[in-house]
C-alpha cells in the first residue's frame, strides 16, 4: 500500500496552498515555484545532500524544496523576505513532511541580502529569485565560510555566465567572481514547465565545490573584484583604457598591468581570476 502522505508537494497542493494563503506570485520577487517533485528529488540528489547536515535555503517559497531537502534528512535554514510565505512554512512541513522533519527547520524571514549569521552551513541549496540570483549567491559564499558545496537553480543565461570560462563570450564579472569562491559547472537543464506560473526563460542548475583555499585575503578580494567591476564594465575596451579610472590613469594602468605580466591591450574577457588578483596585488605594492 502507498503512503497516502505525499512527502512532497505536487500541483494541487502548490495550487491549493496558494489558494489558501492568497498568494499571487510577483515577479518582482522572482516568484515561481516548483510543481514538479521529480524536480525537487533530482535537485536534491545532484546536491548530494546528506542526512544530518545544515544546508542552507534561500527563497523557500511554498516549501517545494525545503521539503526534499528535508526527506533527505537534513537540517534546513530557510531564508524568506515575503512574510505570508515564512509564516507559513513551519505549517507546511509539519503537515506534509510530518514533526520530525518540521523540527529540523529554520525559518529566517529576512532579505537574503542581509543575513550574515547562521548556524554554519554545509550546502547551499537553492532555486534563486532571478533578478537577485548573482548577488544572493555570492553574498552566502562571502559570508559563510563553512558553506563547502552547493547547486543552485538559476535562468540559464545566468548560469551559464557564472560556469564561463576566460576566453568564452559569455565571460563576464560573475563568472570571474564566482572562481575566486569555487570551480563551477551547468549541472542540468530545467524544463519551463516545472514552474508555476510558467516563467519565459529557461533554467538551469549549477553546481559547485568550493575551493580549500581562496586565492588571497578579502582585502584583496575586495580589490580585485573592483578591478574586475571596472574591465566588465567597459567590456570592449582594451585593459590598459577599462583600468584607467582605478588605477590612477592610462599609463598607471598600462603600467601596473605590465608589471603583472598583463598585456595592457587585452581585454578582460581573456584574465582568470588569478590575473585580475596579481594586478590588485601589484597596484596596492
Ligand atoms: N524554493 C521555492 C520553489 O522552488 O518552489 C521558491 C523559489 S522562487 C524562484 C524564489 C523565492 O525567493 C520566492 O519564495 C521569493 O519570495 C523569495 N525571495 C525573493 N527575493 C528574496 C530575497 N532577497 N531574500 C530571500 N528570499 C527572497
Amino acid at each position: 500500500m502507498s503512503d497516502p502522505r505525499p512527502a512532497l508537494l505536487g500541483p494541487a497542493e502548490i495550487r491549493e496552498l496558494a489558494a489558501r494563503l492568497g498568494v499571487n506570485p510577483t515577479k518582482k520577487l522572482g516568484q515561481n515555484f516548483v510543481l514538479d517533485p521529480n524536480t525537487v528529488r533530482r535537485i536534491v540528489r545532484t546536491a548530494g545532500v546528506e542526512a544530518g547536515e545544515t544546508v542552507v535555503e534561500v527563497g523557500p517559497g511554498l516549501g517545494s524544496l525545503t521539503l526534499g531537502l528535508l526527506e533527505a534528512g537534513a537540517r534546513v535554514a530557510a531564508v524568506e523576505i515575503d512574510g505570508r510565505l515564512a509564516e507559513q512554512l513551519p505549517l507546511t512541513v509539519a503537515e506534509v513532511g510530518g514533526l520530525d522533519a518540521a523540527a529540523r527547520l529554520d525559518v529566517v524571514h529576512a532579505d537574503a541580502l542581509r543575513v550574515t549569521e547562521l548556524p554554519d552551513p554545509v550546502r547551499f541549496v537553492a532555486n534563486l529569485p532571478y533578478n537577485v540570483s548573482v548577488p544572493v549567491l555570492l553574498h552566502f559564499l562571502e559570508h559563510f565560510d563553512s558553506i563547502r558545496s552547493g547547486v543552485v537553480m538559476v535562468q540559464a543565461e545566468v548560469g551559464e555566465r557564472i560556469a564561463a570560462r576566460p576566453g568564452s563570450k559569455v565571460y563576464g564579472s560573475p563568472s570571474v567572481k564566482s572562481a575566486w569562491y569555487g570551480a563551477f559547472r551547468v549541472a542540468g537543464q530545467v524544463s519551463r514547465q516545472v514552474f508555476w506560473p510558467v516563467p519565459n526563460v529557461d533554467s538551469v542548475l549549477v553546481g559547485f565545490t568550493r575551493h580549500d583555499e581562496e586565492p588571497g585575503t578579502a582585502e584583496e578580494r575586495r580589490a580585485t573584484f573592483r578591478l574586475v567591476d571596472a574591465a566588465f564594465g567597459q567590456r570592449r575596451k582594451t585593459l590598459r583604457q577599462s583600468l584607467s579610472g582605478v588605477l590612477g590613469g592610462a599609463d598607471a594602468a598600462g603600467g601596473a598591468l605590465a608589471a603583472a605580466g598583463v598585456d595592457p591591450s587585452a581585454r578582460g574577457e581573456r584574465l582568470t581570476v588569478e590575473d585580475f588578483l596579481r594586478i590588485a596585488r601589484v597596484a596596492a605594492a
